[in-house]
């Protein structure tokens, strides 16, 4: 697509690290299934040299999840979080709660978040509120239809300008763009993203980056894909898509599939 063409001459940044988030949503159902679920992807995680593995239980585990590893290669996550410090606020959790619990990370803006009437404004709020309590916030965006006409790629831009809208070029290092086409997400490895559709995208994100901040900034801010990532499309994804990491729903599920994952993502640097 033409428009992406200027920005081939950039290096497209598929060595360094990965990070790879396992979103468990609404699940499992225990304690006891949580504990299981995290160990067994500990015990891959904590042995991979080149991929950071970061997991965003239901915030009623975080606390006790925590207490089960000390590896810097593994970190926690909240699904979300509110923008207020504290108060009446019925159901909601703040920054420094999440803190308290153990998380480095929030998922921002996760599309089935938006589903439920969650505004670019609202998303905004919360990565100024995440950023500010010295967490890294995990933002997302994605376009509900991937038309040929780039009407998606106006609705992307309109996403990710609200989100970082004066949000200064030094806190981008706390900053994760976790692209999720909605129209990619809940399904399997072959109705995913194209590596090529994906590595466009990719491409868009970081020109708007360039237009928001400058070049060194829009190379150097993390861009992760998430939609139906499985371990048959996680290479390709990650080479020639070149995302530099994952945000995974439903295989994350699966110790054994997610410890395939991370092992692709891990060899990525060998290339
Ligand atoms: C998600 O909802 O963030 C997601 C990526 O889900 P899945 O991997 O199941 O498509």
């Amino acid at each position: 697509m033409g428009v992406f063409y200027d920005m081939l001459q950039y290096p497209v940044m598929e060595k360094g690290k990965k990070i790879v988030i396992a979103n468990w949503k609404m699940n499992p159902q225990t304690f006891s299934a949580a504990k299981r679920l995290f160990l067994g992807i500990k015990k891959k995680a904590v042995t991979l040299r080149n991929t950071d593995t970061v997991i965003a239980p239901p915030f009623v585990f975080l606390s006790s999840l925590s207490k089960l590893y000390s590896s810097r290669r593994m970190a926690l996550s909240g699904q979300d979080v509110f923008w207020e410090k504290k108060g009446s606020f019925t159901g909601e959790v703040s920054t420094s709660q999440l803190k308290e619990s153990g998380a480095d990370y929030v998922i921002v803006g996760h599309s089935e978040r938006r589903a439920l009437g969650e505004t670019n404004d609202m998303v905004h709020r919360k990565v100024k509120a995440v950023i500010k309590e010295g967490l890294t916030a995990i933002v997302c965006i994605g376009e509900s239809e991937h038309d040929s006409h780039g009407a998606y790629l106006k609705f992307l831009r309109e996403q990710l300008e609200s989100a970082l809208v004066k949000i200064k070029a030094g806190n981008l290092k706390n900053i994760i763009i976790a692209y999720e086409p909605l129209w990619a997400i809940g399904k399997t490895n072959d109705e995913a993203i194209t590596p090529e559709k994906l590595h466009e995208t990719i491409l868009f994100i970081r020109r708007v980056l360039i237009e928001m901040y400058n070049k060194d900034i829009a190379f150097n801010t993390r861009i992760i894909y998430g939609g139906s990532v499985e371990r048959g499309n996680a290479h390709a994804l990650l080479i020639q898509g070149t995302a530099q990491g994952f945000l995974v729903g439903h295989a994350s599920l699966d110790a054994l599939e997610f410890g395939d994952i991370l092992d692709i993502a891990n060899q990525v640097i060998e290339h």
